[in-house]
């Protein structure tokens, strides 16, 4: 839909080599644990007496990123991101990516430069060094593998499963705005796809697009817990929707929950899109994913110290395992939660 056709360089001109000698002059390490970047056979790290937090996700063309709606430089910010976004999940600070990539021979060094620009915005803003990878060919489409590093002192560190019986339950920013952005990427596409002299009208929905096409992990909320004193019983970031996410920390804490559907946070552009997507708002915060918002359980007593903080909602509380993990809705009856399916929320309309 929006490919770039001005200039072409072919990868194979240019060699692994070649292409490895151009990001790393891209490159500029900012963080003084990065102590040798990429140009040698491994990266060295110095993390004195901090504890290392690792993660990696692998991303494949097709199963979940469609280059048709998705541009290269967010694609790359994006990928970035949802790593950084585990790192801050527990309750640590993201240092180094290392980026594998498999290429088929449909990408340029342009394309590429455009993956990096946007790896590298993320790295820019994120406080983060990119000190290596792997890159080969494929026989098709692009796969972006990255593993995200971070540090912690040992005491900070939080699990999914430290939720007590009566923490509250919260979350940050709000939910589902993902996931219906992402409708609307795939109802243009369809459009386009069956008549490409129609330009696609994404008019009126840019919160949401850009929730889906370039998400932000929540690092300034980890800052503020920490600059508060405030340190999550458990913590888990959101990618599979809040339903899913929600089961982890009960089934890892061996407890239950009660959530409240009216307390949900969900933006009105999300809310009015799903309407018009005949979709329930509250099924797209439960079940839509790749929010990257955080969902962490807090003392009852921490709540003075965080009810001013804007960008967080408390949504419910943490219950016996025996109660089971429910949402009780806007009417007030409990549906136990399921990670996906909702049938009894699908069918109450
Ligand atoms: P090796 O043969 O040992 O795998 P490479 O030639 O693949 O070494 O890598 C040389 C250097 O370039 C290493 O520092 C590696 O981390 C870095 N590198 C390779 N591919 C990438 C990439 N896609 N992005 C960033 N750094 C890379
Ligand atoms: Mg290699």
């Amino acid at each position: 839909m929006f490919e770039n056709k001005e200039s072409r360089t072919e990868l194979s001109s240019m060699g692994e080599f070649g292409l490895i000698e151009r990001i790393s002059k891209s490159v500029e390490l900012k963080n003084p644990e990065s102590v040798k970047g990429i140009g040698d056979d491994a990266a060295i790290l110095e993390n004195k007496n901090k504890m290392t937090v690792v993660s990696t996700d692998l991303l494949a063309e097709g199963i979940h990123f469609d280059l048709t709606f998705h541009p290269l430089k967010h694609l790359g910010y994006k990928a970035a991101v949802v790593n950084f976004s585990d790192i801050y999940a527990m309750n640590a600070v993201p240092k180094q990516i290392l980026v594998g990539l498999a290429l088929s021979n449909r990408f340029s060094m342009e394309a590429i430069d455009e993956l990096y620009s946007g790896l590298l915005l993320a790295c820019e803003h994120y406080h983060v060094d990119l000190v290596g990878g792997d890159t080969t060919a494929s026989a098709a489409g692009l796969i972006i593998s990255i593993t995200a590093i971070g540090t912690a002192d040992a005491h900070q560190l939080v699990y999914r499963n430290g939720a007590k019986e009566h923490d509250l339950v919260c979350v940050t920013g709000d939910l589902g705005g993902a996931y219906v952005g992402l409708q609307v990427l795939e109802r243009e596409k369809k459009i386009f796809v069956e008549n490409p002299n129609i330009q696609p009208d994404l008019g009126g929905n840019d919160y949401i697009l850009e929730r889906q096409l370039k998400p932000d992990a929540r690092k300034e909320v980890i800052e503020k817990l920490n600059e508060l004193k405030v340190k999550p019983t458990s913590m888990i970031d959101i990618s599979d929707g809040l339903s899913s996410e929600i089961l982890h920390i009960c089934k890892e804490s061996d407890v239950g929950a009660e959530i409240y559907e009216d307390k949900i946070p969900i933006d009105p552009q999300t809310y009015e899109r799903a309407r018009e997507f005949n979709l329930d708002p509250t099924v797209c915060a439960l079940s839509g994913g790749e929010d990257y918002e955080l969902l962490f359980t807090i003392r009852q007593g921490d709540y003075e110290k965080i009810r001013a903080h804007m960008d967080i909602s408390i949504i419910g509380h943490i219950t016996d395992k025996n109660s089971g993990v429910n949402l009780i809705d806007k009417s007030g009856n409990s549906i136990k939660m399921r990670a996906q399916g909702w049938d009894a929320l699908l069918s109450r309309e």
